[in-house]
């Protein structure tokens, strides 16, 4: 145990200014590794070793590249159960989502690896006589990752798979409370064959070390995942350094359950949407807005489902929902659930477990409106408002209200207010029969207002955002 986990600068492994304990929300006293901070020196150090490795990731060819990005995918691939054992330990997810999440960071390295290869662009006749246009895509040169800790492989794999695969080279800084499976990432791009300083690993905090990448003024651009608060101060930063940013925020994700849905998968879609993973997704459904005809039968149903809901250590078999992540996280959640019942919401469930970790029973917070804070402050955590409406037109307008726009989804069985909720959504994910969270990996993924910026992640349109475009004119002379 004495071992640290340490920072990956320029293909070596590097202390930093202090070493951060990484535990386990399940059991606090379990230390699962330590890991090394990395201070303003180290940061400098891996900015240079990306700067002076970058020209030449550019320069091979998109087969090189495609080659490392494949071998790295099929790694995390063989060692799915693995990194899904210590991203239970470490974030709280039960054993077989966290294996799933580490089997999509393999299958994301394998899809960016065949987007090395397609880096088209446009062959155009210019419109004056004898000359041609030619538009190509190019790397932006060393680009900044900082990632949250709710999905600890899969957000570092998308950001990072795309940004290696456009010829950029990249400086990662993971959560603090979640370096660990960012570290195996990063030893597995090593050993993938990622040349010495195209990938490099800086651990540490947000406050100091993430700010520092935003503000260093050889980073290109900046990706980032967390929170709106957060976020907002690095699109600041990157406007002071007129850098691309990309932003990826939160949610308070409506889920619309109409009088015409099937009760049994509406119940399903809510369980899932609202409470897996502990609440802790940014596509969670923390709003779920019922019409009156369904409501009581709806909420009936849901309680006996959550009620049912197994709590527990991620590593046993049987557990639905594990751990909040962390104790000032737990204490988030806590707040919100008094402040709802205050509002005047009936509160079920929402108590913390007395058990060790860091567990608290979901909630439902019934009686909602669509104005109180608790409807419209991001919790992240395992708690849902229930909005009873009248019909479709007050369900799309309660949905649509709310400054953010991740994900959205409609429980129904007619096909009118399947298509007008789609068409009249204005999140960037909409989900019909689907909970709002839970998506596939080859196709974009992102929202608008305070939920996104910029381009989008994942799928081909990853590319956009990681690649700077290049207009020629050539005359035949
Ligand atoms: P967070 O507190 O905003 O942190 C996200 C990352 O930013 C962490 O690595 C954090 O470092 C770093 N950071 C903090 N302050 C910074 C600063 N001043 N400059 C640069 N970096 C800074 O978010 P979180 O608590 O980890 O994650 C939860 C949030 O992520 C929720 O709001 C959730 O909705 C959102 N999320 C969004 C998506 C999406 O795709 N839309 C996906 C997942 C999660 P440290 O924490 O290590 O100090
Ligand atoms: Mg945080």
């Amino acid at each position: 145990m004495d071992k640290v986990h340490r920072n990956l600068i320029g293909g070596k492994w590097v202390d930093g200014i202090g070493v951060n304990e990484n535990r386990n929300p399940s059991l606090p006293d379990e230390l699962i590794g330590l890991y090394a901070r990395a201070g303003r020196e180290e940061l400098d150090a891996a900015v240079d070793a990306a700067r002076a490795a970058q020209p030449a990731w550019a320069a091979t060819t998109p087969q090189a590249r495609a080659d490392v990005l494949a071998r790295t995918g099929d790694a995390i691939l063989a060692r799915a159960h693995e990194i899904g054992n210590l991203l239970a330990r470490e974030e709280g997810k039960p054993l077989q989502e966290a294996i799933g999440e580490a089997h999509r960071a393999g299958q994301i390295f394998q899809f960016f690896a065949g987007e090395a290869l397609r880096m088209t662009g446009l062959k155009i006749d210019s419109v004056r006589q004898g000359v041609e246009v030619d538009v190509t895509r190019g790397p932006l040169g060393v680009v900044g990752l900082i990632t949250p800790w709710n999905f600890p492989i899969a957000i570092p794999a998308w950001k990072t798979a795309p940004a290696l695969a456009a010829g950029n080279a990249v400086i990662l800084k993971p959560a603090d409370l979640t370096p660990g499976c960012a570290h195996v990432m990063a030893q597995i791009l090593l050993e993938a064959g990622c040349p010495p300083g195209v990938f490099n690993l800086v651990m540490g905090s947000g406050a100091t070390l993430g700010q520092a990448l935003v503000d260093n003024p050889d980073v290109a651009a900046i990706s980032f995942t967390g929170s709106e608060r957060v976020g907002r101060q690095i699109a600041l930063g990157c406007a002071a350094g007129l850098k691309k940013v990309q932003l990826e925020m939160g949610g308070k994700n409506p889920m619309v359950v109409m009088d015409d849905a099937d009760l049994e998968m509406a119940v399903k879609a809510c369980l899932n949407g609202a409470f897996y993973s502990t609440g802790q997704r940014c596509t969670a459904s923390s709003r779920l807005i019922v019409q009156k005809g369904i409501h009581d039968a709806f909420v009936a149903a849901l309680e006996t489902s959550r009620g049912a809901l197994r709590i527990g250590d991620p590593l046993e078999a049987d557990t639905q929902i594990g751990p909040v992540v962390s104790e000032a996280q737990l204490a988030v959640n806590l707040d919100y659930v008094a402040l709802a019942a205050r509002e005047g919401c009936e509160v079920r469930g929402g108590e913390r477990l007395e058990r060790e970790g860091w567990f608290q029973r979901p909630a439902l917070f019934i009686g909602a409106s669509n104005d109180m804070r608790s409807s419209r402050e991001e919790i992240f955590g395992p708690c849902a408002s229930v909005i009873k409406v009248a019909d479709f037109d007050e369900a799309l307008a309660v949905a649509n209200d709310t400054p953010f726009g991740l994900s959205s989804g409609i429980c129904t069985t007619s096909l009118k207010h399947a298509t007008l909720f789609r068409r009249s959504s204005t999140a960037g994910m909409v989900m019909v029969n689907l909970p709002t969270a839970g998506v596939d990996y080859h196709v974009p993924f992102g929202g608008r207002k305070a939920s996104s910026l910029g381009q989008r992640e994942q799928g081909p349109m990853a590319m956009d955002f990681y690649t700077a475009v290049k207009t020629a004119y050539v005359s035949a002379g």
